[in-house]
């Protein structure tokens, strides 16, 4: 089997396509091709241990070149598009890469695996397009009220593979996880930042009153439920993936810091950031359904990461002049 993994040198594409090579996925991909533009986000370290492999072909290119990704495409099995501008931050001061990749180079991949005759499209989506939620969990049929930038643009590619699976009877899957940790993750992200930071003896900004809460899942599990949506999902259905570990920033931020030998004198208050979303908190019952469990428990999986991030300064430390603070 063929699989166009695109994002694949980001955190989340990355770990997808160390999985497809590694044997720890039961997709049986004989080739896998990643597309990825290499933006600030992407990187080849986080392919390095599988660059070697014969199976992996690597392109530099963007998801909406409409002259490189038809020819990418043609004896493909399956698509599995993660590439995406994904930092909300980024997003509140520019949209328009937001909009470019998430939207139009989603379109884009859509209509190239249309005119190819695709098999298989498993877009790579957020719990974040339906907004925020004050008790309760959303399901797949919850209406989409995306509130920043980032995540309306997610919203929009959501619509246009719904789309295309309705018009025109393109076998798309979307997945809609909650919020993703492990290694390789930029540190931008909260975990990566407050680790990296505190392991350089920086003190962490702590966004409002520390109360927002979002929910965890290790990116082992996250690709684990992808696996099993592009083998076994039905035609055009969303499939939401849950870590089912809610925390507040402010008791995430206490275990990071208990974590990293720091304590609350290494954390400054900033400012909540603009429309900030209060709570994620996802049913991923129908996915259950398919036989899902994330299987990291997150201590454990806290705990290696932040091992992890220890032991990859060579990693982490050429990317920090670029990283928001
Ligand atoms: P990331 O920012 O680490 O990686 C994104 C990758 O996409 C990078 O390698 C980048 O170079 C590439 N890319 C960006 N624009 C591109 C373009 N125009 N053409 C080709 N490649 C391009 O992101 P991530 O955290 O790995 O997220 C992957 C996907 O998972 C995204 O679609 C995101 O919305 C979704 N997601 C992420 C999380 C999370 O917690 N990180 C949670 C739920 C869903």
């Amino acid at each position: 089997m063929h699989v166009l993994v695109t994002g694949g040198a980001g955190f989340i594409g990355s770990n997808y396509v160390r999985r497809l090579l590694d044997g720890r996925s039961d997709i049986p991909a004989d080739r896998v091709t990643v597309l990825d533009k290499l933006t600030y986000a992407g990187n080849l370290a986080n392919l390095a241990p599988v660059a070697a492999h014969p199976a992996l072909r690597f392109v530099e290119g963007d998801i909406a070149d409409p002259l490189l990704v038809p020819g990418l495409l043609s004896d493909v099995d399956a698509v599995v598009n993660f590439a995406a501008e994904t930092h909300v931050d980024r997003s509140i001061h520019s949209s328009a890469e937001f909009v470019h990749t998430n939207v139009l180079g989603t379109q884009n991949l859509l209509q190239a695996a249309l005119y190819a005759g695709v098999p298989r499209f498993v877009h790579v989506s957020t719990d974040e397009v339906y907004g925020s939620i004050e008790s309760g969990s959303w399901t797949e049929e919850w209406p989409l009220a995306p509130n920043s930038p980032y995540a309306a643009a997610k919203a929009g590619a959501d619509l246009l593979v719904l789309a295309y699976a309705r018009t025109h009877g393109l076998n798309v899957g979307i997945t809609r996880c909650s919020n993703n940790y492990g290694p390789y993750q930029y540190p931008e992200k909260v975990i990566p930042l407050f680790v990296t930071t505190l392991l350089r003896g920086g003190t962490v900004p702590l966004y409002g009153d520390g109360l927002n809460v979002r929910d965890w899942l290790h990116v082992d599990d996250h690709c684990r439920g992808i696996d099993l949506v592009l083998a076994k999902g039905a035609p055009g259905e969303v499939y939401n993936i849950g870590g089912g570990r809610e925390l507040t920033n402010r008791h995430l931020t206490g275990l990071i810091l208990d974590a990293c030998g720091a304590d609350w004198s290494s954390v400054r208050p900033v400012p909540d950031r603009k429309g900030h979303d209060r709570r994620y908190s996802l049913d991923d019952g129908k996915l259950r359904a398919l036989g899902y469990r994330p299987q990291v428990a997150f201590e454990d999986g806290l705990a290696e990461t932040i091992a992890w991030y220890r032991d990859s300064a060579a990693w982490w430390q050429p990317l920090m002049s670029e990283s928001v603070a």
